[in-house]
């Protein structure tokens, strides 16, 4: 089949992307003025090519989808971000809270549609107590393992995670700068996660990551937790082995190189992550990474394994990892600012070319993320197929209620069935491939297809 890239007119070419293809073939971490070039570029084509280019060295023909199941369990929220029309306030119409029967119908319909994964997240309710959210992780659980099925349980972005930390009266020193206060923050955060787990939470999402910049945030999202806090979150995380995902919104009152900014604080954060599980002294014994300012971790080097086969498969462990469990980034999911209906509604949102272009400099830029997303609810169906030619591996799932953002106000209904999604992903030369939350293949064990194991 002949790729998107492959269709691009020479007479675009642009030379200043040599010095680039050079890296990215190398495998080489490209640098902030690098993704300026690849932002202003005309030769979107090569963009999109060498995007393609990594995508096709980590993953092959391999396209990766999941049957998942979105419950929001509020929209009733303290705070009032300007690009948001999710929230609501206690007494709006339209405002709910989900009791536990209500989680457990959703369960229910989850296990009988297959669902390898309860997607959960909400407004920063100020009144529901810290017992709440771990009585819906567990019920959660309980409810799907009542029903037969290990349904995984990804809830609650770094912004609901500090939120219940406060409420559970655990984030002490807020105002307190010194080394002390940051580091009662922290235990907090800590034990919030910890309960969490415990109660069987899987993953975190990588939502309220907007962009890492203070004007960005005091403009657009002001009483959100910053960059540095969001990061804190997704660390600890990953210390405690709960794997985490990474959003960008973008295409509102940012620049291009906030943009980038915020790729190269969460490719430092996966640095880090990544020496955590072992990476830097690799199977055959090559050591990757010396010094980790003069050499990042990149997975964009041939014989690298992927985190996910580094922790699950033997034959690809890491010669110094931990006993201890580590998490890392998963995915990163390029996220497209939708105007409608919120406070910066006058904007006009990032444009077509501009979602493309962002997405595969994403892939780009973060050389250590072992997956990239087109989330096919923001992004449309064929936008995905697109995308999948120039950087993405995975178009997420099939999405049953997803509340948060939709594409032109349409119904909160959204869903495609699984030979929705294999048939787009076929139809842009890929192999279909069903993971579940954590990137292992699913297999299905029954001719209805309710009944999954992991292959
Ligand atoms: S984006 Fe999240 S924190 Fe902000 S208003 Fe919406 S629900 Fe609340």
């Amino acid at each position: 089949m002949t790729t998107l890239a492959q269709t691009r007119s020479p007479a675009h070419r642009d030379r200043r992307l040599d010095g680039i293809r050079t890296k990215v073939l190398a495998g080489d971490r490209l640098t902030l003025d690098d993704g300026e070039t690849l932002y202003s570029t005309p030769d979107l084509w090569t963009v999109l090519g060498l995007a393609d280019t990594v995508r096709r060295r980590l993953h092959g023909e391999a396209a990766y989808f999941n049957v998942n199941r979105h419950l929001n369990y509020s929209n009733i929220c303290a705070l009032s971000c300007k690009f948001c029309e999710f929230y609501r306030k206690k007494d709006d119409v339209g405002a709910y809270t989900r009791d536990m029967e209500y989680v457990k119908d959703e369960v229910r319909k989850a296990v009988e549609a297959g669902a390898t994964e309860i997607h959960s997240v909400g407004g920063l309710h100020p009144y529901l107590p810290f017992s709440y959210y771990t009585d819906l992780v567990a019920t959660i659980r309980a409810e799907a393992r009542r029903l037969g099925s290990d349904l995984h349980v990804k809830a609650f972005t770094a912004v609901e995670i500090v939120h219940l930390a406060k409420i559970a009266k655990v984030y002490k020193g807020a105002n307190d700068f010194s080394d002390a206060g940051r580091q009662a923050r922290l235990d907090g955060i800590r034990w919030v996660l910890t309960e969490l787990k415990s109660a069987g939470l899987g993953s975190l999402p990588g939502g309220g990551a907007e962009v890492f910049d203070d004007r960005v945030h005091d403009e657009a999202y002001r009483g959100k937790i910053r960059s540095d806090v969001w990061l804190d979150v997704h660390r600890i995380a990953h210390e405690l082995g709960i794997n985490t995902n990474a959003t960008i919104l973008y295409g509102h009152i940012e620049q291009r190189r906030e943009r980038l900014i915020h790729m190269d604080m969460l490719r430092r954060a996966q640095d880090e992550a990544l020496a955590r599980m072992g990476y830097g002294q690799v199977a055959n014994g090559k050591s990757q990474m010396a010094n980790q300012e003069e050499r990042p971790i990149t997975l964009t080097r041939p014989g690298i394994p992927l985190p996910e086969h580094a922790a699950f498969s033997p034959s690809h462990r890491l010669t110094d990892a931990r006993s201890q469990p580590a998490g890392y980034f998963q995915t990163i999911i390029p996220l497209p600012f939708f105007p409608d209906g919120c406070d910066l509604e006058h904007l006009p949102g990032p444009s077509g070319l501009e979602n493309y272009r962002t997405l595969a400099i994403a892939r780009l830029m973060l050389d250590n993320f072992p997956h990239v997303k087109a989330f096919w609810i923001m992004q449309t169906l064929p936008m995905a197929q697109i995308m999948l030619q120039s950087g993405a591996d995975d178009i997420d799932g099939t999405v049953v209620w997803y509340d948060i953002t939709k594409v032109g106000g349409a119904s909160t209904h959204q869903e495609v069935d699984v030979w929705m999604l294999q048939k787009a992903i076929r139809e842009a030369g890929f192999e279909p491939v069903e993971r579940d939350t954590v990137y292992r293949r699913v297999r299905r064990d029954s001719t209805d297809g309710t009944k999954w194991s992991i292959r």
